[in-house]
């Protein structure tokens, strides 16, 4: 039996319709419909346009279809497609809100990860973290994030770092995937640090996830994605290399963390090895950006990261997009460096520190998310025959959504045509 639900009364329908991904002018082409609609179909688009089309299309059905269709009136809020968050760390089994009071004092995130807090202080509590534990923390997270308009979320493994505990994280995508509405999009972070363990010989780790782990976890199709940390303190760009070239062989997809602390290489190693995306980017230089452009590789810039630890330098996103970069944004959530699971806040980020326009960072929030994900077919932009997942926000024009910062607009989120989050 189909099921059918009529979205009206949308002051705005951002679209996002026609190629993707976006890149250079193309970003600020949002394919907005004033006063539009949507009809629904089993989850997927069926009709968008203006009001009196969708309801044209609507009288078309069949006289049993049509008693079906349940209306939604928007009451002129704005509409998006749901946020792609493509870039976070959901299963932690703490925060870490006293490494944060010492920062404000003056340490920096090396100092604290040197004297034993950090990544590692996260690891060790999580290798003890009882599974229901962490997904309930987990859990809460997806439905807060569904309430600010997410409706996919790529999510990392990488506070294990041995194969019990790692294992433990990416099952638990799998099962929240199951157990909430939101889609999650699982990648092994298995290099996210050298654990404890491997302090004095990391090549050793190195060996372990090349000849174990990967083949294991991409075998049990535990994760769609790999990732690696390349940087000091993490992985060394040859390390790099190796990890994610066995990943690649194992049919698995690539992420990189590239150039956040340090200049690494690890963006021309992202070209190099055809990644999906290069996450960061904070450190690169006018090379990696012409290199980035002409390339199809997704750059993920996270200003929740440099806001939250008081940097000021921020990735050069503005000349990223002006050289055709596909620049997407994400929220990086994690209990370290970016403890943010709303897309609005970032959206705030990109325009007030990155200096995007407002319709480059919701083009960069959805369907470039999207098409870093591999999903761009399927999600990201409203259009006939995609998911129907969208966020409707109360407010008179899109661009207020970051305007109006630290608050949630987001009043109703459809994900696949249900309402899984609606404000009222
Ligand atoms: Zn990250």
């Amino acid at each position: 039996v189909p099921e059918f639900l009529l979205l009206t009364g949308c002051k705005q329908l951002v679209t996002l319709r026609g190629s993707a991904p976006r890149c250079g002018a193309a970003m600020r082409e949002l394919g907005i419909i004033k006063n539009g609609a949507l009809l629904i179909r089993d989850g997927r688009i069926a009709a968008i346009g203006s009001e009196a089309h969708v309801k044209r299309a609507a009288r078309k059905l069949p006289p049993k279809d049509r008693k079906r269709i349940r209306e939604l009136n928007a009451q002129g809020a704005v509409a998006l497609p749901g946020f792609v968050d493509s870039h976070t760390h959901l299963v932690f089994p703490a925060s870490r809100a006293e490494e944060y009071e010492l920062r404000i004092a003056g340490a920096t995130y090396e100092q604290i990860a040197a004297a034993g807090g950090g990544i590692l202080s996260t690891v060790s509590k999580l290798r003890k973290a009882s599974p229901a534990s962490l997904r309930q923390r987990a859990l809460a997270s997806l439905t807060y994030m569904a309430a600010h308009g997410a409706t996919t979320v790529e999510a990392k493994s990488g506070y294990g770092l041995d194969a019990p505990s790692e294992l433990k994280i990416l099952r638990l995508h799998r099962e929240l995937a199951k157990a909430q509405p939101l889609d999650i999009v699982s990648t092994f972070l298995g290099a996210h640090v050298p654990p404890p363990e491997y302090r004095d010989c990391p090549d050793d780790y190195v060996e372990l996830l090349c000849r174990r782990l990967i083949p294991q976890v991409a075998t049990a199709h535990l994760a769609e994605y790999c990732d690696v940390f390349c940087d000091r303190g993490a992985f060394t760009l040859d390390q790099s290399r190796r990890i994610l070239t066995a990943a690649r062989a194992c049919g698995m997809g690539l992420r990189l963390h590239a150039e956040q602390l340090t200049h690494t290489g690890a963006a021309q190693l992202a070209l190099e090895l055809h990644a999906a995306s290069a996450d960061h980017l904070e450190q690169i230089n006018s090379d990696d950006i012409r290199a980035l452009a002409a390339s199809d590789v997704t750059c993920t810039l996270l200003p929740g990261c440099c806001f939250h630890l008081g940097l000021q330098h921020y990735a050069p996103a503005r000349a990223l997009v002006e050289a055709g970069a596909i620049v997407a944004l994400a929220t990086d959530f994690n209990p370290g460096t970016s403890p943010t699971l709303n897309m609005q806040m970032i959206l705030s980020l990109a325009c007030t520190q990155m200096r995007m326009t407002p319709a480059e960072a919701v083009a960069a929030a959805t369907i470039n998310a999207a098409y870093s994900l591999g999903r761009a077919d399927r999600i990201g932009s409203l259009e006939v025959g995609k998911f129907a997942d969208l966020a409707l926000f109360a407010v008179e024009d899109y661009r207020e959504i970051p305007y109006y910062f630290g608050v949630n607009h987001c009043t109703t989120t459809i994900k696949k045509g249900q309402i899984v989050w609606n404000r009222r």
